[in-house]
């Protein structure tokens, strides 16, 4: 078959060139608007184990994308992952991938960072919420920042370009951002600011965190000058350029501003399930595919109703208090 045929493409026209694989829902830190305190997480025998992660990505690989990001849960804390990237990166090495990439909370990067780099992976991201001490244990409900602060520096150290996450928290972080900003940017890192997305319940009210990124921009507005850039990665974020301080600041505004027009991606969970949108239910169950007993056509039957399946846009809402979230499972159990 011609590679145009296998191409993975909804029926919207887009082309899904950007897979995201959850490699565990587990995770050493419990941000307030990820998860709850108590979070149960799934039996370990529910997880592809990376002989089954390695056969889905080649499937996905070989159907056009060029861009896995590995995700969890927090993907460095499930044991054999540097063994598996340096197994994917058969496919960086043979042009078919142009990139392997992970998000992290970096509280394990001191351990893994020069590995990473050996492994072929030349970018990751790594989500921060605070650099205050007290903020960031009450944000992740763990006292990590000084581990989280040397995995990034042991990141940059061993030459992995670090882009920031920050999720924008009304009654979190605020005040912070700016001083964020600038030590991210002070340290040649680019940094993305995110709208808190209604996924899972936690203890705590979405309308008590929500900040609208407008807000933020207005008050940057007054102290920086943000000038527009046409840059973009593929993905939701919006960039502008701080001229004060050389940096790339990233907003990513799910509930402002609707980016599914350009989707050019797909989410797969630990567990073999593929999302075709973060902020809709429907999925297709890829682990039945692969343990069928035609594994190969099993799947890419699985892959086609993943593609006639995917909605046009996500239907979040966080406009009163009280509202029950738009997606019931966790971002963690689908990746970030
Ligand atoms: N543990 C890793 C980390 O934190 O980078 C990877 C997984 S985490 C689920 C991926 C990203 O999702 C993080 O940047 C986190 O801040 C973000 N995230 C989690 N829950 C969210 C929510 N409800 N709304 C917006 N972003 C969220
Ligand atoms: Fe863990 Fe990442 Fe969720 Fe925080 S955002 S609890 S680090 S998975």
């Amino acid at each position: 078959m011609s590679k145009d045929a296998l191409k993975l493409t909804d029926k919207f026209g887009r082309d899904i060139t950007y897979l995201r694989l959850s490699v565990t829902d587990r995770c050493d830190l419990r941000c307030t608007y990820c998860m709850a305190e108590n979070m149960v997480f799934l039996p370990r025998k529910d997880l592809l184990s990376f002989e089954e992660l390695d056969f889905l990505c080649a499937a996905f690989v070989e159907r056009g994308v060029r861009k896995i990001r590995l995700t969890g849960g927090e993907p460095l804390v499930r044991k054999g992952l540097l063994p598996f990237i340096k197994l994917l990166s058969r496919h960086l090495d043979n042009g078919a991938l142009e990139e392997i990439t992970l998000t992290t909370n970096a509280t394990q990067l001191h351990r893994f960072a020069d590995e990473l780099v050996d492994a072929g992976v030349k970018r990751i991201n790594v989500s921060l919420d605070s650099l205050d001490r007290e903020v960031f244990k009450r944000l992740s409900r763990r006292d990590a920042l000084e581990q989280v602060l040397s995995g990034i520096d042991a990141g940059l150290a061993a030459g992995l370009k670090i882009k920031i996450n920050t999720v924008a928290l009304k009654n979190g972080n605020a005040t912070e951002i700016p001083a964020m900003m600038e030590w991210a940017h002070g340290k040649g890192m680019d940094i993305t600011l995110i709208e808190v997305m209604p996924l899972g319940d936690i203890s705590e009210d979405r309308f008590d965190q929500y900040l609208p990124l407008t807000e933020i921009r207005d008050e940057l507005d007054k102290t920086y000058t943000l000038t527009h850039t046409a840059l973009r990665t593929g993905g939701p974020a919006r960039y502008v350029k701080v001229e004060e301080t050389g940096g790339i600041l990233g907003m990513i505004t799910p509930l402002t501003n609707n980016f599914c027009a350009g989707c050019n991606r797909v989410r797969v969970t630990c567990t073999g399930q593929i999302y075709m949108c973060l902020g809709q239910s429907d999925r297709v169950d890829l682990r039945a595919a692969i343990r069928s007993d035609n594994p190969e056509v099993a799947l890419a039957a699985a892959m086609d109703k993943a593609m006639i399946n995917k909605p046009k846009a996500h239907d979040f809402n966080i406009d009163r208090k009280g509202a029950r979230p738009a997606v019931l499972r966790h971002m963690s159990v689908t990746g970030g």
